[in-house]
């Protein structure tokens, strides 16, 4: 029988769930956008903003999802043939590369597999290899949702100091920010890259990117910043409209509004990193211990200061994570993600890699509630795995109560 009926609990790496008052918020007729209620709460948005990345730099929002913040990103950042250097440690990273070729862009990738972050020696080396300075710009995942790996941002800062090399460094914390501690200003990023639908709880379709004085120094207008692109207009904006470039994203502001508000100024930013951070471990404890019980069950990133806090990627071999996928979203109301970029020659759909998400608007109870659903599952399949996950799971909750 199915026993999904009721709240459905979309546990997928963005879209994030969504705070009821945020959806309640955006819930109202359209505003006027030349003057108004609407036109004075915007104002208000910009410093919570960038509190939200630890900066004071310069805030351009865009009507777009993350990958518009890449394009927005690549645009300001490079003139056509410049050349950037990309730090993959997932999907994700390789996709921003992809990007910023299609563009126009000189890329060098440097790959660091899917199981471990970014490698500080190798980009010092590849920095002072570089005698020319052709290199403007270093393009990097704080964490990669598609293999989970976290990158230590100020040890990446601090070998591009030791090369004493000028490129700008750029980070994509589009699945990180209001999740992960981050702090761009001072850990020395140039560029953060964000977008609403994960850490602010808010319906995809806004992208954020934030740069730092020297990157609006030092980038001027190349020629891949176009008229919708350009950041220089969107951060300080003579009219209202020029946020924009147009129409204002009138019902997302206000659900942005409220999500910052549950942010910054009720939950507290340092509290939301903390959630994130328990709420991994209880995920973790599980994992372990099903581990125990079949070598085929673990995590993708075996140390955990090496996992972002959002989301966690394992492997169950296939087919069964695509098994577990399907029952618990048809018996327990729980959609678990896919294995992005994690197909083999042996797993080619990928069926044997899935992603849990504790993202967002998340707590312990809904957390606890995955995991014992994933227990039900791992049971009713007849897929071996360790006991005591939920005991574990639990103690980690019990212990930081
Ligand atoms: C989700 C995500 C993206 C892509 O964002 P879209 O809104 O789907 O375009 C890029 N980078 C990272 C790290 C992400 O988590």
């Amino acid at each position: 029988m199915s026993l999904a009926h009721g709240h459905p609990y979309l546990a997928i790496p963005g879209p994030s769930v969504m705070p009821e008052r945020v959806l309640r918020a955006m819930h109202r007729g359209s505003p006027n956008i030349y003057e108004g209620p609407l036109v004075e709460m915007v104002a208000g948005l910009w410093p919570d903003l960038r509190a939200v990345a630890g900066t004071t730099a310069h805030v351009a929002a865009y009507i777009g999802n993350g990958h518009a913040g890449w394009e927005a990103a690549n645009a300001n950042l490079f003139s056509r043939g410049e050349r950037a250097l990309v730090l993959a440690t997932g999907q994700f990273g390789l996709s921003w590369a992809n990007h910023a070729r299609q563009m126009g862009i000189e890329v060098e990738v440097l790959d660091f597999g899917r199981a471990a972050p970014a490698d500080p020696g190798r980009l010092e080396t590849a920095l002072r290899a570089d005698r020319e300075g052709r290199i403007k710009a270093v393009l990097t995942t704080h964490v990669d949702t598609a293999t989970t790996v976290r990158n230590d941002i100020p040890a990446l800062r601090a070998a591009m100091d030791a090369a004493g090399h000028p490129a700008l460094l750029a980070v994509d914390c589009i699945a990180s920010l209001a999740c992960d501690e981050y702090r761009m200003d001072d850990w020395g990023a140039d560029v953060t890259v964000a977008a609403s639908q994960k850490g602010l709880m808010t319906p995809p379709g806004l992208a954020f990117v934030w740069f730092s004085e020297a990157a609006r120094l030092r980038c001027g207008e190349g020629d891949l910043a176009t008229p919708y692109w350009r950041w220089g207009p969107r951060a300080e904006p003579a009219e209202f409209w020029q946020y924009w470039d147009g129409t204002a994203p009138t019902h997302h502001l206000y659900g942005l509004r409220e999500a910052l508000t549950m942010l910054v100024h009720e939950e507290g930013l340092a509290q939301a990193w903390a959630r994130h951070e328990a709420l991994a471990r209880v995920v973790w404890a599980a994992f372990e211990a099903w581990g125990t019980g079949n070598p085929a069950i673990a995590m993708n990133v075996p140390r955990p200061e090496w996992r972002g806090r959002s989301v966690t990627a394992a492997r169950l071999g296939a087919p069964d994570a695509a098994r577990l996928r399907a029952w618990c979203e048809r018996h327990a109301g729980v959609t678990l993600g896919i294995g992005l970029g994690a197909a083999t020659p042996e797993d080619p759909k990928a069926e044997g890699a899935l992603r849990v998400a504790h993202m967002g608007h998340v707590n312990a109870h809904m957390t606890l509630g995955v995991l014992a659903v994933m227990e039900a599952g791992l049971k009713a399949l007849g897929i071996a795995h360790g006991d005591g996950a939920l005991e574990a799971a639990a103690q980690v909750v019990a212990d930081r109560a």
